[in-house]
C-alpha cells in the first residue's frame, strides 16, 4: 500500500513527459526525455576548476565543489531548475540528490562527512513556495550517503531578493550576514556537505560556509544541481 501511494505520489511530482519538450517519457521517473538529457552538460573536474579560478580567490580555492550540470540559458538544465523551483517537482531535485551522491561516492568517501544542509531560504519566503528545494537536493544526497539532513541547523535573518540583475560585488554586499546558526544548533567539529540548486558567483554559498566556519564546523565541501 505504502508502495502504490508512493508511486502516485512520483508520478504527480515527475511527470510522463518531458518537463523541457513535453514528449512523452518511455522510462516514466526520468524529468526529461533522452534527447533532452541528452543536451545536458556534464560538470567535468576542469569546469570545476576554471570557476574557483573565477570566483574561489585565495582560500576558498581549496574547497571541494560537485556539480552535476553546466548552467546554460536555453539547455534543458534551466527548464530543469525552474520546474523544481516553481512548478512544485521538487521531487526531481532528491534523484538528483540521489545522482549527485551516486556520481560523486567515491570522492565523497574522503571527506568524512556528517551531515548534508541545504542553503536556507528566508522564513517567508519557503513558506510562500511551500518548501525549500535544495532542502530535497540535500535529502537525496544524504539518503545516499545514510546521513543526516536538516534544515533547522541555519537561518537565513532577511530575504535577499533575487540576484539575478546584480554584479559579484553587489551580490556580496546583498548576502553580507544574511546567515545565521539556530539556537542550541552546533556544527562544531562536524563536516559538512552545504548546497544549493545553482552555483553563480558563490557569493550566498561562501556567506553560509563563513557562518559555519564561525560556528566551528570541520571540513565543508558544496554540492550542487548546476555551476553556472
Ligand atoms: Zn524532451
Amino acid at each position: 500500500m505504502g508502495n502504490i501511494f508512493l508511486y502516485d505520489l512520483l508520478n504527480f511530482f515527475i511527470p510522463q513527459n518531458c518537463i523541457c519538450c513535453n514528449s512523452r517519457i518511455i522510462n516514466p521517473g526520468n524529468p526529461l526525455c533522452r534527447k533532452c538529457a541528452d543536451e545536458l552538460i556534464t560538470v567535468s573536474p576542469e569546469i570545476v576548476t576554471e570557476h574557483k579560478m573565477e570566483y574561489f580567490k585565495g582560500s576558498d580555492q581549496d574547497i571541494a565543489i560537485f556539480s552535476l550540470y553546466l548552467f546554460h540559458m536555453n539547455n534543458p538544465v534551466q527548464i530543469l531548475l525552474h520546474s523544481i523551483k516553481y512548478n512544485s517537482k521538487f521531487l526531481i531535485a532528491y534523484r538528483l540528490g540521489k545522482m549527485l551522491a551516486e556520481r560523486f561516492e567515491k570522492d565523497l568517501s574522503n571527506y568524512n562527512l556528517n551531515i548534508i544542509l541545504p542553503v536556507p531560504l528566508y522564513h517567508v519566503k519557503k513558506a510562500e513556495r511551500g518548501f525549500n528545494q535544495s532542502y530535497y537536493f540535500a535529502k537525496g544526497i544524504a539518503d545516499y550517503m545514510r546521513l543526516k539532513t536538516s534544515q533547522s541547523y541555519m537561518k537565513r535573518t532577511r530575504n535577499t531578493g533575487t540576484q539575478t540583475h546584480l554584479n559579484k560585488n553587489e551580490r556580496v554586499q546583498n548576502v553580507k550576514a544574511a546567515f545565521a546558526m539556530v539556537k542550541g544548533r552546533s556544527v562544531k567539529d562536524k563536516n559538512i556537505m552545504i548546497v544549493d540548486d545553482v552555483i553563480t558567483t558563490g557569493s550566498t554559498i561562501k556567506e553560509c560556509i563563513s557562518t559555519l566556519k564561525a560556528d566551528g564546523a570541520n571540513q565543508i565541501v558544496i554540492g550542487s544541481i548546476a555551476l553556472a
